[in-house]
């Protein structure tokens, strides 16, 4: 199948409550064009240097998401375009992003990035470190919290993926409940987005799925 019939077919799969995000990282403009020209105006990078390339050659009316950690130093870069960075772990980081916005009279959204897999190596905040950043964020008012973002571990294991997400989906909906307009829950790739959807995801990050296999 073509890129363009991927991303339609499973488009079609969704429900229509779940926000899909093409995660197009390592795929040239012609490949991200296919999918645009099918209709999607969703993309996921995870650098930023690749996505301000690719926002500078597409369409304007494309929703550019940062789905990969961020550092500071970056974030003036895709402050005037982005439309939300899924990967926010510090206050230290949300202090610049608030600055670099405002800098732009914007109000950037972000997701805040909780660690819920196995592995050591992934970024994201424990619960408690949560609950103290969102205390934190009322002093940055160019910065709207929008909702979670986790990554569950990398493990044929389907009950522990799910085990994971259910976790997160918990800390979600008791965010929810304390937050006006907190409403994104970023969870699930190609391999586990039917689990993630099950588990309550609003918002899927797919990439291989509708690209192909990526090549480094
Ligand atoms: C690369 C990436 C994805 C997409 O991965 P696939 O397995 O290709 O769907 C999703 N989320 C993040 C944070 C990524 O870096």
């Amino acid at each position: 199948m073509s890129i363009a019939q991927n991303l339609i077919a499973l488009t079609k799969s969704l429900p229509k409550n779940v926000t899909l995000v093409a995660v197009s990282k390592t795929k040239p403009v012609e490949d991200l064009m296919e999918v645009y020209r099918a209709g999607h105006q969703v993309f996921g990078e995870n650098k930023v240097q690749e996505m301000v390339h690719k926002w500078e050659q597409m369409p304007q009316d494309i929703n550019w998401h940062m789905i990969g950690h961020l550092q500071r130093n970056k974030v003036k870069y895709i402050a005037p375009f982005v439309a939300l960075i899924h990967g926010v772990d510090s206050e230290r980081l949300l202090q610049e992003i608030d600055k670099q916005a405002a800098k732009h009279q914007r109000i950037i959204p972000c997701l805040l990035q909780i660690h819920i897999a196995q592995e050591s190596t992934k970024f994201g905040l424990s619960e408690t470190e949560l609950d103290a950043l969102i205390a934190k964020a009322i002093n940055y008012p160019n910065v709207q919290l929008r909702g979670l973002m986790g990554m569950a571990s990398f493990t044929e294991d389907t009950a522990q993926i799910q085990k994971e997400f259910a976790v997160l989906k918990n800390i979600f909906d008791r965010v929810q409940s304390q937050l006006t307009g907190f409403d994104v829950l970023s969870m699930g790739m190609s391999g586990d987005y039917t689990l993630a959807i099950e588990q309550g995801s609003t918002m899927i990050r797919v990439g291989s799925k509708i690209f192909g296999a990526r090549n480094y």
